[in-house]
Parts: structure tokens; C-alpha cells; sequence
């Protein structure tokens, strides 16, 4: 046979810590759910913040083959001349001279 406690049923002399051991209860789960927040907030910026330097796909920059060298160089720092490509401007004067 089960029993329930509510307030009514207990003596008023343990009314007061029967609602300190409810209250303390609500903290505790209080707690435990800001630290689940807490902790996925965490995760989620964690798991944000690597794809910034340099793993993201917008970061990853097309890379194109000088036409003297043959070294790979991003789109950005190519140099594109007559539709061919060079790493530096010397290597474009060198191979068009
Ligand atoms: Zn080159």
C-alpha cells in the first residue's frame, strides 16, 4: 500500500521541511536543466567555431596551376592572363616574353 504525503497529512511541525525538500528539489532539477542548456550551447558553438579557420566550405578557395611553375595557387592570389594562369606577376612575364 502506497502513501502519499500532502501538506494536510504531515504534522505541522515537519510542514517546513517537507517544503524545503520540495524547494531543494526544484533547484536541483532547476540545475539540472540549466546545465543541459548549458552544455548543448557549449557543443553547438564548439561544433560552429572550427569551420571559421578553415575547415568550412567557404573557406576552401579554388586552387588553379601556374602555367610556369605548376604550383597551386588560390583563385584570389592568381594571376590571369590570355586565359592562362600564373602564381606571380614574373612568372607571367617570364612565360609571355
Ligand atoms: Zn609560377
Amino acid at each position: 500500500m502506497l502513501q502519499f504525503f500532502t501538506l494536510a497529512s504531515l504534522p505541522s511541525a515537519l510542514v517546513p521541511f517537507f517544503i524545503m525538500s520540495q524547494l531543494l528539489r526544484l533547484l536541483i532539477i532547476l540545475a539540472g536543466v540549466w546545465l543541459v542548456i548549458h552544455f548543448v550551447r557549449r557543443a553547438l558553438s564548439r561544433r560552429r567555431r572550427p569551420s571559421v579557420p578553415g575547415g568550412g566550405t567557404e573557406s576552401i578557395a579554388r586552387m588553379l596551376r601556374c602555367e610556369r611553375c605548376g604550383i597551386y595557387v588560390p583563385e584570389s592570389e592568381a594571376i590571369t592572363f590570355r586565359g592562362k594562369v600564373y602564381c606571380s606577376e614574373t612568372h607571367r612575364r617570364e612565360d609571355t616574353s
